[in-house]
């Protein structure tokens, strides 16, 4: 069941759950009424995958998405996953033929039509073969071996065979690829991104810190998350994070280039030091796979869910299931229902403490006192006002128990801020003095229902206002009580020594 509070005017803030959730848009959640349903039951992220679609299909979503969010006054983010250098085999008579098991295979770069014992690779770049080597090709279901390699081609030996139809994907686990990070269709799809204001990033197939710092200079200061699909990736997660804003473990690829038995331990490992780099993580890929077809998720998925939010994740990711399966809007209320139930489990949420590249700065001494003083207060609220999101951004990397409500003025932030663990986005307006915005911040939380008169919360802003980076205040607050912090109607007594006036 979903918990809500349920404020006043008609507003409906879930403010309970802390995961967020990410859902794929494509042809069976195109229609806006589906959309606005998805965005009711919990959806935070639209992800839009520029594997499929066209441009006109891409900006009818990203218009559903924003009238939806718009209707439900809710922060929902869209998130741009561009193609990368993602290798696919050519044409085929027929579309698809029968790879068999035992039999040779010769491997040839362009997109030509193939046959049973000849098969087409897309040429991106360079890719070191010897003879030995791993091929895999549909998603992991056809596994060859190298045999023998001349100048271009190379023979490889097919040992699990299977149906292969046109522009399937061809992974070479461990091999060394020489692929550009954007390629030519990557950058015109950015570009149209940009155009349509899209809120978050993510680029597949990288392998490199470099790689997405090529995607950054022409992204600007959107954010980026890396997808971690390649064995490489993995193996410089750490120059990854150092560039990136957010790691996905893209458990089908991975699962492709690594193996099916190495994931989980994969998993927690990308989850446990992207938190720890104080970056986003996401989990993704088949996680309510069987509800592409099924109402009902299996007992093994949604403990696969339940287990990737205790891991600490900030976002688990619907792909197939919203994209093009027969319960979208089922599949993201189960979701949310499961990471509800999921964050109940004792211990949860562990703070990751990190507030790495903000060590010692004003912000994250803030950041890290408000979760302190809820904690110790047990606060139900943290509220940040924010510019960039960076505060929302810090509070949460403490993992409070308390809810944590960024209000910002500005759009981009708010929206970015639908996929930060544990945040609420509100819009707020531009206001001249840290007084009138701690009142306006009451009185629009008292609004929304969120608060009571009398209930204590945490504050965090920067004086002057409106400013980025300026985070050096934290005021205890008692709601209904003006500016000033005295208690005002308190249903709650002080519960500790001292006081909470300024
Ligand atoms: C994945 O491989 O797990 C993934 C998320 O990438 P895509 O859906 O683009 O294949």
């Amino acid at each position: 069941m979903l918990i809500r509070a349920v404020g006043g005017a008609g507003y409906s803030d879930d403010v309970s759950r802390r995961t967020k959730i990410i859902a794929t848009l494509g042809p069976a959640s195109a229609d806006p009424e589906i959309i606005s349903q998805m965005v009711d039951a919990g959806m935070d992220v639209a992800r839009l995958n520029f594997s499929h679609g066209s441009y006109e299909s891409h900006a009818g979503l990203i218009a559903a998405v924003r009238a939806a969010a718009s209707d439900h006054d809710r922060a929902v983010a869209v998130m741009q996953d561009i193609q990368g250098p993602r290798i696919r085999v050519g044409r085929f008579p027929d579309t698809a033929i029968q790879i068999q098991t035992g039999s040779e295979v010769r491997l040839a770069p362009g997109d030509g039509e193939g046959s049973a014992s000849l098969v087409y690779v897309q040429h991106l770049g360079e890719v070191t073969l010897e003879v030995g080597a791993p091929v895999v090709m549909n998603d992991g279901l056809i596994q060859l071996e190298v045999t023998s390699v001349d100048g271009e081609t190379a023979v490889a030996r097919v040992v699990e065979g299977g149906i292969l139809s046109n522009h399937k994907s061809v992974a070479f686990p461990g091999a060394a690829l020489d692929l550009p990070a954007v390629t030519q269709k990557d950058a015109a799809d950015l570009a149209f991104g940009l155009e349509q204001g899209v809120d978050i990033v993510a680029a597949s197939f990288v392998t490199s810190g470099d790689d997405i710092a090529r995607v950054k200079s022409i992204v600007g200061d959107l954010p980026v998350i890396a997808k971690i699909e390649r064995v490489a990736a993995y193996e410089n997660l750490d120059a990854i994070l150092s560039v990136a804003d957010g790691a996905m473990v893209a458990r089908g690829d991975l699962g492709v280039e690594l193996g099916i038995a190495p994931l989980p331990r994969a998993q927690k490992d990308i989850i446990y030091r992207t938190n720890e780099a104080s970056r986003i993580s996401i989990t993704a890929t088949e996680m309510l796979e069987s509800m592409t077809s099924s109402p009902r998720p299996t007992r093994a998925e949604v403990t696969d869910v339940a287990n990737a939010v205790l891991d600490g994740t900030d976002a688990v990711m619907l792909s197939t299931e919203t994209a093009a399966g027969g319960y979208p809007v089922r599949a993201v209320a189960m979701m949310a229902a499961v990471c509800l139930e999921a964050e109940a489990s004792p211990g949860y949420p562990q703070s990751t403490a990190s507030v790495s590249g903000f060590e010692r700065s004003f912000a994250s001494a803030i950041a890290h006192a408000a979760s302190d003083a809820a904690a110790n207060l047990e606060l139900s609220m943290i509220v940040a006002f924010t510019e960039s999101g960076l505060t929302a951004r810090l509070v949460a990397n403490y993992r409070p128990a308390a809810s944590i409500i960024a209000f910002t003025p500005h759009e981009s932030t708010f929206n970015r801020l639908a996929l930060v663990w544990g945040v609420t986005p509100l819009r707020f307006p531009i206001l001249d003095s840290t007084d009138t915005m701690i009142e306006e911040a009451g009185r629009r939380l008292l609004e929304r229902g969120l608060v009571e008169p009398g209930d204590w919360v945490a504050m965090v802003a920067g004086i002057p206002p409106n400013q980025q980076a300026s985070t050096n205040l934290l005021k205890l607050h008692v709601i209904g009580s003006g500016s000033t912090g005295a208690p005002g109607g308190s249903k709650q007594t002080p519960r500790i020594i001292g006081s909470d006036e300024d």
